[in-house]
């Protein structure tokens, strides 16, 4: 029984595209990468509490990085020195950089997983600028996003 759950929770991360479970960009705690870190920064990072924070430039579907709530911890931030940008080439986390929305769920956890990264940035082809073909962000996905969608389908069958 405990294998058919397995089976069916495999089969429907096959079927799910990976827009259907992503943190939607609007729903996403990011920093612009000029933003200096100083006391109150610090303070709103750990008042939301999350692991990894996606920086970005100028706009918010720019992703570019990636900063790790520990890398906030025993910084001098008086000195008004350190910005976001700073931090995040300082440690240069590694995280999947472009997950298609409409890839399966299937895909990108293997993908994560092979490559080893917790987040990816989950994006689409950006239409507006036709001459310069871009792609924007449009959310986020983490390992825990994916098995949780698992389980729950085990769940459901029970
Ligand atoms: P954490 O380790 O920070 O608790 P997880 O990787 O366990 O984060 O993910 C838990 C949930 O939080 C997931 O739904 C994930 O998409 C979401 N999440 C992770 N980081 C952020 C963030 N910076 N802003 C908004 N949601 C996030």
């Amino acid at each position: 029984e405990s294998e058919k759950n397995i089976m069916r929770g495999v089969l429907s991360l096959k079927m799910k595209k990976v827009r259907d479970i992503m943190t939607n960009l609007i729903d996403v705690f990011m920093l612009e990468t000029d933003r200096v870190v100083d006391d109150e920064l610090v303070l709103t990072v750990h008042g939301y509490g999350y692991s990894r924070i996606p920086v970005y430039e100028n706009q918010r579907d720019n992703i570019i990085g990636l900063v790790n709530i520990r890398d906030f911890a025993l910084l001098d931030t008086e000195s008004g020195k350190f910005t976001v940008r700073s931090l995040m080439n300082f440690y240069n986390h590694r995280y999947g950089k472009v997950i298609m929305s409409d890839d399966s769920c299937y895909d990108v956890f293997n993908k994560l997983k092979k490559e080893q990264y917790h987040m990816g940035v989950v994006v689409e082809h950006d239409n507006s600028s036709e001459k310069d073909p871009k792609v924007k962000a449009v959310g986020i996905v983490t390992l825990e996003d994916i098995i949780e969608e698992m389980i729950q389908e085990e769940i459901i069958d029970e």
